[in-house]
């Protein structure tokens, strides 16, 4: 098996070599990067974080994180749609083991996940995560899921509307996260379901225009499903357990953050290759560096990268189910980091490169753009996260 070193290498080697000089074709087109997934998957990277057992690579949360940072440094778009595939993969496999389950629901989990790896591993299939809806109270965590799934025969009728399904039209499986419909009763968060949706089913459709600011390649558009039927073993976590993990798990939302770090990376990198005369169309070698202000313009976005990376490290090594108050903050901390400093890196980098950065045919242009999405991930945008951080430093569990 290759060892965490070997599949750094192999994300930097694909980044360098493959999605980067594509990255930008895809942007002005609004493409997805289907090249840069056969790429993926020819290198096994679609069964990454899915364990060794099932015939995958057996990345665990933190060294999947900074692979994931790995390839945001070379095509956002390709990090994150890809982490979409990836969070699946981890919910239902590493993360679920550590729920609390009855024997007979961790065994048919067992017999459920083995089928859905099987399909990954052996039919390559990509699986998308659209959680979002347009009352985004839901992906919030603040109210129940407006896509309903009522039991029926053999599997589940699932009706709702989603929106910013990145992998649109890519993906072969969509992890749609629903509220069961009951009866009789409110609809209440704690009856989330989370359901595989084959893509080629009837009553799915995909809608919309995805012509954005930035992460232009990530098609994700509307997702209207109308009585469409999945079968019981497409079920990807058992009855309740969503709620259960988005409780005694948070680390599983800031899987999005690895793709905004290394597009801060990226972003210094650009910076100092530029300065030093090393782009094309950019100053000639041996001028810009002289400037006392570029080079303290420069010092203020290593601070931020550094600062920004040292919380990320340190909250990936913090995850696992049931982390302590003080770890989960941290975990806010880091992702309210990462996503703004991300964008102000980029900020920084256009103000000190200049004019001739903002053309089209500088990558740097594409960065700004991209970063700027990063506070945009429900369900821990910043003022999310700030709203926790200050709320919880102030009051313990319990207290009015
Ligand atoms: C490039 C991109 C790709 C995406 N891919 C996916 C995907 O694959 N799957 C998926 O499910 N979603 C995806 N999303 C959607 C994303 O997570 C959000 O759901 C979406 O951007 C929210 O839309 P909104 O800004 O209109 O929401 P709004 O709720 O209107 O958010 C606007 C602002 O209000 C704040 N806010 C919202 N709710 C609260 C609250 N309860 N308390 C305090 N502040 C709040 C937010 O912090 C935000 O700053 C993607 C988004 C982008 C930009």
């Amino acid at each position: 098996m290759p060892t965490q070193e070997d599949l750094l290498a192999t994300a930097q080697c694909l980044g360098r070599e493959n999605f980067l000089p594509r990255a930008a074709a895809y942007d002005r087109a609004g493409r997805f990067p289907t090249e840069n997934y056969a790429d993926l998957r020819a290198a096994g990277f679609l069964g990454l974080v899915i364990p060794e057992r099932y015939g995958g690579l057996g990345v665990d949360y933190a060294s999947y994180m900074e692979i994931s940072a790995e390839l945001g440094r070379w095509c956002g778009a390709t990090a994150l749609t890809f982490n979409m595939h990836c969070a699946t993969m981890l919910w239902s496999s590493q993360m679920a083991d550590d729920l609390e389950m009855t024997p007979a629901q961790r065994a048919a989990h067992e017999q459920r996940r083995i089928g859905i790896y099987r399909k990954v591993i052996e039919d390559g299939a990509i699986f998308a995560q659209p959680f979002s809806e347009p009352n985004s109270a839901a992906a919030a965590g603040k109210a129940p899921f407006g896509t309903t799934a009522r039991k029926v025969d053999g599997g589940w009728l699932v009706n709702g509307r989603k929106h910013f399904a990145s992998l649109a039209g890519s993906a072969d499986y969509y992890g749609v996260l629903c509220t069961e419909a009951k009866e009789t009763g409110e609809a209440d968060v704690r009856d989330t379901i989370y359901l595989a949706v084959d893509g080629g089913a009837k009553g799915f459709e995909i809608s919309g225009d995805w012509d954005v600011l930035g992460m232009r390649a990530t098609s994700s558009n509307n997702l209207e499903l109308r009585d469409v039927f999945v079968a019981d073993d497409h079920q990807l976590m058992p009855r309740g357990k969503y709620y259960q993990a988005a409780l005694h798990w948070p680390h599983m939302f800031m899987s999005l953050c690895p793709t905004y770090m290394g597009i801060a990376q990226a972003a210094f990198d650009f910076t100092c290759q530029y300065l030093r005369g090393e782009i094309e169309g950019g100053p000639p070698a041996g001028s810009a560096r002289h400037s006392p202000a570029k080079q303290m313009a420069v010092a203020e976005m290593r601070i931020k990268l550094e600062q920004a990376r040292a919380m990320f490290l340190r909250a990936i090594s913090e995850a696992g189910a049931k982390p302590a108050k003080e770890a989960r903050l941290r975990a806010y901390v880091a992702q309210y980091t990462v996503m703004e400093f991300a964008n102000d890196i980029c900020r920084l980098a256009l103000r000190t490169c200049g004019g001739r950065a903002i053309f089209r045919t500088m990558r740097l242009e594409q960065l700004y753009r991209d970063s700027r999405c990063g506070a945009l991930m429900l369900p821990w945008t910043p003022e999310i996260c700030m709203e926790r951080l200050g709320r919880e430093s102030l009051f313990e569990a319990g207290e009015s």
